[in-house]
């Protein structure tokens, strides 16, 4: 990484602790990633971007405060950042994907706190994550009760405004949700000095699509066999998409995407034709939890769709571009919105129905649910989960696990035995 410090110390940030982070870091990453035979060339782009994870982007945030512009930090794929680009503002995705900031996190949270919260808070607290320091603004969400309660914590370092997201998906509660995105415009112009006008409310939507679109054309190819990426490398697209600059993620998403149809055109794939073929559910793998992608793949099998946040949760469904007044916009956004199926909604037969469809349009042989520990929610719709693939002939491992890398043999001993029986 080149020579960010200055800005660091600029951003009041724990140097000392933050160094022992960039130099795990290019270990990790390397000893994951670049052992990969055959990667696309496309995938450049993306390492670099790790290569500079705490640089380029940040060093991009900090020129747009410089003129002025503010930067929200959002937490989970229910919060509408076409509100934020349409006042001028920039939306940065927050969530903290490595065990380096769980015990940062551990100092005020309960034990029983799952590590995605966990590690969100201890980037904050810890001083050692540029995005945590830069955002402006943190935009909260009522999803879960560990994230509820933490915003009350964060909210003594940083503004923070709360969503209130329904807990089911009747008429009634669609509507209070575009009551919600209205209060969340009105926060948003206060905060920026910027009006949200239909047009550019009409523009940060398109914005937003495109790059849902690139994902989608993405995902697309992965459906091929032989499949023409990894799915670590899908994996770690989609998790940079959650912060780069959209237009910039569409364009290069789409690059790749290029290269990989010339691929399959070529039948040409990163692994053999008759390689099993998984679809992991469950609960979000933020940057750079890349663990159970690297167990799976490194037993000879491809993961090729995830139904998770860091998956086909963040793009599918677009927004309705056709909307004209901001009264109907923010009705296409609830709209789209709700379709997205996360598990702390009741009932939640949608998010069923797209692992099913996501199982066969992939042509998955075998799914693999898994469930940060003390998630209540997702280890609890894993029994649902099972039912209803059992109910499908659709084999299902359910794992919980953390960030950690305690139980890293036993996981793949586990994956290993069900990628035995899913080959005989
Ligand atoms: S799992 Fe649910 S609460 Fe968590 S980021 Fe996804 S949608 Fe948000
Ligand atoms: S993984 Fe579960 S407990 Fe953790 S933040 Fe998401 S919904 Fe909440």
């Amino acid at each position: 990484m080149a020579d960010y410090r200055q800005m660091w110390t600029d951003l009041e940030m724990d140097i000392d602790k933050h160094d022992l982070l960039c130099e795990a870091l290019p270990e990790a990453f390397g000893g994951v990633y670049l052992t990969q035979e055959n990667r696309p060339q496309s995938m450049d782009f993306f390492d670099f971007v790790v290569s500079e994870i705490h640089g380029v982007r940040p060093a991009e945030l900090i020129e747009h405060q410089k003129t002025g512009g503010k930067v929200f930090g959002t937490f989970c794929v229910y919060v509408p950042d076409e509100v934020i680009f349409a006042a001028g503002g920039i939306a940065t995705g927050l969530c903290g994907g490595s065990q380096f900031w769980v015990s940062g996190g551990e100092k005020v949270l309960p034990p029983n706190t799952c590590p995605l919260i966990k590690a969100s808070v201890g980037a904050r607290l810890d001083k050692t994550c540029p995005f945590f320091r830069i955002a402006d603004m943190y935009v909260g969400e009522t999803t879960c009760d560990g994230k509820k309660k933490a915003w009350e914590i964060l909210a003594s370092e940083v503004p923070v405004h709360v969503i209130d997201i329904p807990q089911m998906k009747r008429e009634k509660d669609i509507k209070a949700f575009q009551g919600e995105i209205m209060d969340f415009i009105k926060v948003v112009e206060d905060f920026t000095g910027n009006k949200v006008t239909p047009e550019a409310l009409g523009q940060s939507i398109k914005l937003i699509n495109n790059k849902r679109r690139a994902l989608q054309r993405l995902y697309s190819t992965r459906k091929a066999s032989p499949v023409p990426i990894s799915g670590k490398d899908a994996l770690l697209v989609t998790q940079i998409a959650f912060y780069d600059d959209p237009a910039r993620c569409a364009e290069m998403t789409n690059n790749l995407s290029e290269e990989l149809e010339e691929r399959i055109s070529r039948n040409e794939g990163v692994f053999p034709e008759n390689a099993l073929r998984i679809l992991v559910t469950g609960t979000p793998l933020a940057i750079p939890n890349w663990k159970l992608h690297h167990i799976i793949e490194t037993a000879g099998a491809a993961v090729v769709v995830e139904e998770l946040c860091t998956g086909t949760r963040y793009f599918e469904n677009l927004v309705d571009e056709n909307a004209a007044t901001i009264e109907e916009q923010v009705k296409a956004l609830a709209e789209r919105y709700m379709k997205t199926n996360c598990a702390c909604f009741t009932p939640n037969p949608g998010r069923i129905d797209d692992i099913i469809r996501l199982a066969n349009e992939y042509k998955v042989d075998g799914i693999i649910d898994t469930n940060l520990q003390f998630c209540n929610l997702y280890s609890t719709e894993s029994y649902l989960v099972k039912q209803a693939m059992t109910a499908k002939n659709i084999p299902v491992l359910h794992i919980e696990t953390d960030y950690s890398e305690q139980d890293y043999e036993q996981l793949r001993t586990r994956v290993e035995a069900f990628l035995e029986i899913l080959r005989k």
